[in-house]
């Protein structure tokens, strides 16, 4: 049984006006974004975490007047664990007043019929049991390529970068450059694996490349350091994976 431990402390940290950031626990967790409207009545979560870090979530969230019950909508970049399972204590603690949930294709279809397998491939030696979590069927809006979404005063466009995973979005906004990545690209040239179930080395080079046409002041990426710097760090992780073989196959 892999052994994942017991403590999660996560921290927030305001980035821009209304867009926070949850940085990741070390250990098999994700960052987590909330971009609020001004009186904090309207929150979008991006990412939910790995389920355990959800408790000090909501305590850091509390810390910047921030309240888990003004989440309206959750966004996930993809079903990897470490993003998606924070979402089951999230809808349990809400109950009555459920926000939307986001994903696309594969992702989404995945989340709504309770697909555990998908969830927890292969023999990696874990399973809801080990984030303590219970997975359910859930109500998922399916999200498309392209399509526009308000995020309180911010219109994110979607744009579909699979190579990671299949389901696999970043959020664009165009207006402050905010480039949301998931685990397509990090900061300091890295990018996401690609030997996961449903990855692909020449798609997630070509979704990076992709990335690499928009203009991106802050790059907020699903593991590791968000940046201000984002058009170099994506120009990095495109150079190093233009000259990386494809050694998993
Ligand atoms: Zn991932």
């Amino acid at each position: 049984m892999f052994n994942i431990g017991n403590i999660y402390s996560k921290k927030g940290y305001k980035i821009i006006d209304n867009v926070y950031y949850f940085k990741e626990t070390p250990t098999l967790d994700a960052n987590n974004y909330i971009i609020s409207n001004k009186d904090k009545t309207d929150l979008t979560l991006i990412d939910a975490g790995n389920g355990i870090s959800f408790k000090s979530l909501i305590e850091e969230m509390e810390k910047l007047n921030l309240s888990y019950k003004n989440i309206k909508q959750v966004i996930l970049t993809h079903i990897h664990v470490d993003h998606l399972l924070g979402i089951y204590p999230l809808l349990l603690k809400m109950k009555s007043t459920l926000p939307k949930i986001y994903a696309f294709g594969h992702a989404a279809r995945t989340i709504k019929n309770a697909d555990i397998s998908a969830i927890f491939p292969g023999n990696l030696g874990i399973g809801p049991q080990t984030f303590k979590v219970k997975i359910i069927p859930i109500d998922v809006n399916e999200l498309t390529n392209n399509q526009e979404i308000s995020c309180a005063d911010y219109k994110f466009r979607i744009i579909h970068t699979p190579g990671h995973s299949e389901g696999s979005i970043c959020l664009y906004e165009q207006e402050n450059k905010i480039l949301i990545s998931g685990d397509v690209v990090f900061s300091g040239g890295a990018f996401g694996r690609f030997d996961f179930p449903g990855g692909s080395l020449e798609k997630l080079k070509n979704s990076i490349r992709f990335l690499s046409q928009l203009d991106v002041k802050y790059l907020l990426p699903g593991h590791m350091n968000y940046s201000a710097n984002g058009n170099k760090e994506i120009e990095l992780a495109l150079r190093i994976i233009e000259s990386t073989a494809n050694y998993f196959f």
